[in-house]
């Protein structure tokens, strides 16, 4: 019978993306994928590490599927992603006897390796390996939209994360590899691209004699942007997450390129340079806005979304109310919000205390999403009149109702503004770039009909 194998993917779009390369890994070995663990010989926990939550979820699910084994004595149970890679003397290992593959990320790889030592009955051992896991093309689920992983690790080291931890250090793929990968997915159809990095405009390439003469960037991630630009097909392109100290002048430029979305992630964590200091941000509330300016200067429409941290070590009354002054001033587009959790073997963990109390970070969580909900529904309403550039991802049978029109169905997708939009249409548009006229805006979505 045909392995089967199933993969539960936690955290963030890099997990996800690294997940599709160990389906593509499997599919090369004969597996096939499983609608449910109860029909797998091969369960995978793609691991995220950012929350105590996520991790505490990992133990969970380990202990219910270790009751199948009782039943298929050959099911093999894996983890891998954040969790394998920061534990590095086996901690939290040794709590999960019952998981037989536990191996950071990077040595996926191996995997036909390990699975032919446990069922030598099938699989011969001596197996040819691909050498780096980021050439496994990944198993892509979408048709028109494909995220490629340009760098892995990071050498930041802001006190509160543990992705230096978990992933290493800032490695960055070949400009060859990356671009050969692109051009092979606009030959397949795809047309929007999302490049993938910890720190992603701090790519630097092992190969920069790769980028073409006429490329007029110096800037390794401005160039890169450049050339992807240059590929046929390819009309949409966006990256995450950049680091606002690797957001320079060439990079803002290249954000002009006909491709690139109309949208940046800028992550700032905190308004008040003392907490920037002590997360190790390496940037001052001043930089973050003067560089903001200068990005609307060059792109006036620009919608831009960040991620903030509330309740971080130490953090005083007065201090959040500088991140809100902050949010106010920048007028964000999105944020993603989050609690401070201090997080074992972070620096943050090792040089301060998490002092405030969890009533005061939800207090700070409600005032910053309340804020960021004014400022966001106003921000939409602008679009009110204005037309949208859509990717249409998915239709959605009689999703809503507009006033008292019964809408037959709904196509969903993204502007170019990252604008959640819908407006009534059929299946046949998904994978389809629409203009949309906005007329009705909410929150969270724009609502409106085709231009034809
Ligand atoms: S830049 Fe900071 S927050 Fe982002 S991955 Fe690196 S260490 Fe973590």
């Amino acid at each position: 019978m045909t392995p089967r194998y199933h993969i539960i993917t936690l955290g963030c779009q890099m997990n996800k993306s690294d997940s599709e390369r160990i389906e593509a890994l499997l599919a090369s070995i004969g597996f096939e994928s499983a609608q449910t663990e109860l029909e797998a010989d091969l369960i995978l926990i793609n691991t995220c590490s950012v929350r105590q939550r996520a991790e505490d979820r990992v133990f969970g699910l380990v202990r219910n599927f270790a009751k199948l084994k009782k039943n298929n004595p050959r099911l093999l149970i894996g983890i891998t992603g954040c969790m394998a890679g920061r534990d590095k003397d086996k901690k939290f290992h040794k709590k999960m006897p019952e998981v037989d593959l536990y191996f950071p990320i990077h040595d996926m790889v191996n995997i036909p390796r390990w699975i032919a030592e446990f069922w030598p009955d099938r699989y011969l051992k001596n197996i040819d390996l691909v050498p780096d896991y980021l050439n496994i093309t990944p198993n892509r689920h979408a048709k028109t939209q494909a995220f490629v992983t340009i760098q892995t690790g990071c050498n930041k080291f802001c006190s509160y994360c543990v992705v230096p931890f978990a992933r290493g250090l800032e490695k960055n793929r070949l400009v060859k590899d990356i671009l050969e990968e692109i051009k092979n997915l606009a030959n397949q159809g795809y047309i929007e691209i999302t490049l993938l990095g910890q720190t992603v405009n701090s790519y630097k390439a092992p190969d920069p004699e790769f980028f073409s003469s006429q490329n007029p960037y110096k800037n390794h991630f401005a160039a890169l942007l450049w050339e992807i630009n240059q590929i046929n097909g390819i009309s949409r392109l966006h990256f995450t997450a950049p680091h606002p100290i690797h957001m320079n002048s060439e990079v803002i430029d290249a954000m002009s390129l006909k491709a690139h979305f109309n949208f940046l992630h800028l992550p700032v964590q905190s308004g008040n340079n003392e907490i920037l200091r002590r997360m190790n941000r390496r940037y001052s509330r001043e930089d973050y806005l003067l560089l903001t300016e200068k990005i609307k200067t060059k792109l006036p429409n620009i919608a831009i979304g960040t991620d903030i941290i509330v309740g971080f070590s130490g953090e005083t009354k007065e201090q959040f109310e500088q991140t809100l002054e902050l949010y106010r001033q920048v007028e964000f587009d999105i944020s993603y919000n989050a609690m401070y959790c201090q997080r074992s073997g972070t620096l943050a963990a090792k040089a301060f205390k998490d002092d405030v109390s969890l009533e005061e970070k939800k207090e700070r969580w409600n005032a910053l999403q309340e804020l960021m909900e004014e400022i966001v529904f106003k921000k939409n309403q602008a679009y009110i009149g204005k037309t949208v550039s859509v990717l249409v991802e998915r239709y959605e049978p009689n999703r809503k109702k507009i006033g008292d029109q019964e809408l037959r169905g709904m196509c969903v997708g993204n502007s170019r503004e990252m604008k959640l939009t819908q407006f009534p249409g059929s299946e046949s548009l998904i994978g389809q770039v629409v203009d949309v006229f906005i007329e009705d805006a909410g929150i969270w979505i724009l609502t409106g009909r085709q231009k034809l």
